[in-house]
């Protein structure tokens, strides 16, 4: 790798913006104003349950805090449910479920093509939600992501009156039909990470293919599901199709996959847990979808417009604090632009603005919790006592209070260094240098995960080469976290099984059923 990165970027005269004090968080009592005036209604210090189509006092009155991350504070108390709120919201999807499917595709169509005008008539809130409980920038949440959910429930709403079967040819005095059925109940269980899209994104596909929904977010961030819900339920949506139950995994999460009534478990988060459930849904022999984690190779060539590519990384790595599945956190950078490239991206995360998630000029919010942040920072520190260095960035002064974590750009990183495998999920590269594409390549491919790649290069024969010998689910060129409600979301390897989006996840949310219908006598071969 060039040597010399850390005298790279650092002669710029002017005030950078990350110099100046952070400015303090706006206050818990006022966070609290905003969270109220988010709700439809007054929940007082406990959010509810939603089931059935209405608001639901838990039966066991358990509650679990929602903290802000930006000031540390509980923002609100949870209602958790219990097995009596699992078997109440089984009950009421089970019997909605039926009727649901039984209507015709384009009058579900309209519901759900309402549901997207009510998430825009919300983002304001929705967005808030999410900014409030996840730390991630209002700016983002409260457009991208809200306009991402409405354009999902879009997307799906165009499939209802659509889903079709097939004729097959049999032998001459029979039909054989194929038709596909719902699975019933769709278990769906969130990460913190995206709430409000992760949320929609379950949702819709189960929705648009027939089933109902029975929803359990994470519990560091409940609230926009909530929400959503009960948007949905103002949309039109029939009560029980849709039910948001919170708690833990373990608890909550694990008595929804075990439930006999339950037909399908979708899950987003992380391999561990996956393989979990994986496992016991392979044990009960029920149908599952998983999208885990990742460790994206973002390769950058020579031959690449390095400030757009410069851009593209900082968006990819930063942009949610790092907090993201398809984060590029594993930079593979053509030694003979290695230097240059580090010290323009040294130059974006220096003038970046960290700081109070609902401030609009706020690109980087803190992490989630005490725990990630704490395990981000046990990462880094593994990774500094190997001896990997640091790129030195401009000091800068973070926020007392909250969650925070500075950037950080690991230099001459071994493909096979910890930090370089595992997936950190916080802001922060690896940098590591080839020489050819070949290396380049297996470098890319040296990871048990296999979600994301993203190449730079203004060879097209370089990009196609990389898109076809790349083991992963989803390729970048020249552009980076491109999403479309219509385009395939998976990973291969350990990052997931099953795909989300695009008319793929149609299948994935219904049985196939092939159906025998005998025109003439029929005759036994044993007759
Ligand atoms: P976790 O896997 O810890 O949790 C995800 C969800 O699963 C949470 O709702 C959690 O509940 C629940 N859960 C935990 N244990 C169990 C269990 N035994 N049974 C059922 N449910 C359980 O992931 P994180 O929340 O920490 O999210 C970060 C991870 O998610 C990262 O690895 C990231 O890569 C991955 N991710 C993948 C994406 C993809 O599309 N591939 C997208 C976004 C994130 P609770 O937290 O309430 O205990």
């Amino acid at each position: 790798m060039s040597p010399g990165f850390n005298q790279l970027g650092k002669d710029k005269p002017e005030m950078p913006k990350s110099m100046k004090p952070a400015s303090p968080a706006i206050p818990l009592t006022l966070r609290k104003e905003h969270l109220s005036a988010c709700w439809p209604e007054d929940f007082g210090s406990v959010a509810p349950l939603w089931i059935n189509g209405a608001w639901h006092v838990h039966s066991a009155g358990t509650t679990m805090p929602c903290v802000d991350p930006t000031v540390g504070e509980t923002l609100i108390d949870v209602a958790v449910a219990s097995t009596e709120d699992l078997q109440a919201a089984v009950e009421a999807a089970q019997r909605a479920q039926v009727a649901w499917w039984q209507s015709d595709g384009q009058d579900r169509a309209r519901i759900l093509h309402r549901i997207a005008d009510e998430i825009r008539l919300h983002a304001k809130a929705l967005g808030m939600l999410d900014t409030l409980d996840s730390g991630r920038p209002i700016r983002d949440t409260a457009t991208r992501d809200v306009e991402r959910a409405a354009r999902i429930f879009e997307f799906f709403a165009g499939t209802t009156d659509r889903l079709r079967g097939a004729v097959v040819p049999v032998q001459p005095g029979r039909t054989n039909l194929v038709e596909y059925e719902p699975m019933g109940i769709v278990g769906a269980i969130t990460p913190w990470n995206y709430p409000l899209t992760n949320a929609a994104g379950k949702i819709a596909p189960a929705l648009a293919t027939g089933n109902a929904v029975i929803l359990k977010p994470a519990e560091e961030s409940p609230l926009s599901a909530l929400l959503l819900a009960w948007i949905a339920h103002r949309a039109g949506l029939p009560a029980g199709l849709l039910n948001v139950l919170n708690g833990s995994g373990p608890s909550t999460g694990e008595a929804i996959v075990y439930h006999p009534d339950i037909g399908k478990i979708t899950f987003t988060g992380s391999t561990a847990v996956g393989r979990r459930i994986g496992a016991i849904t392979g044990e009960l022999l029920k149908s599952v979808t998983l999208e885990l984690g990742g460790k994206t190779g973002f390769i950058v060539f020579a031959d690449a417009d390095l400030d757009r590519a410069a851009d593209a990384l900082v968006f990819s790595a930063f942009n949610n604090a790092g907090q993201t599945c398809t984060a590029g956190s594993r930079l593979l950078v053509e030694a003979s632009v290695a230097g240059e490239f580090v010290a323009k991206i040294a130059d974006r995360l220096n003038d970046i603005v960290i700081g109070d998630p609902l401030e609009p000029a706020t690109r980087i919010g803190p992490v989630i919790s005490a725990r990630h942040r704490d395990m981000v920072l046990a990462h880094l520190a593994a990774a500094s006592s190997s001896g990997i260095k640091r790129f030195e960035l401009r000091p800068r002064s973070l926020p007392k209070a909250g969650f925070y974590i500075e950037p950080s750009i690991l230099l001459d990183v071994s493909p096979a260094a910890a930090i370089a495998q595992e997936e950190v999920f916080g802001p922060m590269i690896t940098v590591t240098s080839f020489a050819s594409d070949d290396e380049a390549i297996a470098i890319a491919n040296a990871t048990r995960y296999g979600l994301a790649t993203t190449v730079w290069t203004n060879s097209f024969q370089r990009a196609r080469r990389v898109s076809r010998e790349a083991r992963s689910g989803l390729i970048w060129i020249n552009t980076a976290h491109s999403l479309h409600p219509g385009s395939p979301y998976g990973g291969y390897k350990q990052s997931g099984v099953g795909l989300e989006m695009g008319l793929e996840a149609i299948q994935q949310h219904m049985k196939i059923k092939s159906v025998w219908m005998q025109e003439n006598a029929w005759r036994s071969p044993w007759a």
